[in-house]
């Protein structure tokens, strides 16, 4: 019966490609048509997971088991994320979280993940979109996968915590991340979600700080690398 009503929902509602708006060939899982996921600059297979040792030996960076990354952040991805990213189109998430699931499935991610959790927004910033998108996908990722999602990380404001702040903490970060739920992450292994790497700070604050607070192990998952490698 549900098979069905699939099948009678595509037929009056058909899939639209998440990348160029077309409905040829709409694969109605992802979202995506055959033209575009042959063009799509799907991370190199050889660095898509990525594993925390190797990195610290390469790139100085220490906190990770494994960083799994889907996409380069170029072309068609670029585009289309950055529209994503001001309009908050509720389908493209679920068509990226779809991508990213497909990947941490094929590369055994799960495995070890006791919870999933997404990085947080700029207070600022989240008071000006009304939404974060990485906690968007990763709620996604958490229904797909049957993972719980848990908020363990907060970013608030400068101003809202500074008098929990030592004065050297207040003079160098601004709207730095703060742990919230702390009895949640003592122990856990958990999957950080973020949409775009950069340099890769970003993901080694939050990480640091989690194992502070007693997390077991870290791992993370990025939508797309501005990086050629991670
Ligand atoms: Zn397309």
């Amino acid at each position: 019966m549900r098979e069905l009503l699939n099948a009678f929902i595509d037929l009056v509602f058909p899939a639209k490609c998440t990348f160029c708006g077309c409905m040829d060939d709409v694969d109605s899982t992802t979202n995506i048509c055959k033209k575009c996921n042959i063009k799509l600059p799907y991370y190199k297979e050889e660095y898509r997971q990525f594993k925390g040792n190797k990195r610290q030996q390469h790139r100085g960076f220490r906190k990770f088991e494994e960083v799994y990354c889907l996409f380069e952040y170029s072309g068609a991805v670029k585009k289309t994320f950055v529209e994503y990213k001001f309009r908050g189109d509720v389908t493209v998430y679920k068509s990226f979280a779809v991508l990213m699931h497909g990947m941490l499935e094929y590369e055994n991610a799960y495995m070890d993940i006791d919870f999933i959790t997404s990085v947080p927004l700029s207070g600022k910033k989240f008071a000006q979109r009304g939404y974060n998108q990485s906690g968007l996908l990763a709620k996604r990722i958490s229904k797909l996968s049957d993972i719980p999602y848990k908020e363990v990380l907060a970013r608030p404001m400068q101003g809202q915590t500074q008098s929990k702040l030592t004065e050297e903490e207040r003079l160098g970060i601004k709207d730095r991340f703060v742990a919230i739920n702390e009895e949640k992450i003592q122990g856990n292994n958990i999957l950080v979600i973020d949409d775009i790497l950069t340099t890769g700070s970003t993901l080694d604050e939050v990480s640091n700080l989690l194992l502070d607070k007693g997390a077991n192990k870290i791992y993370a998952a990025v939508f797309a690398s501005g990086r050629k490698d991670l």
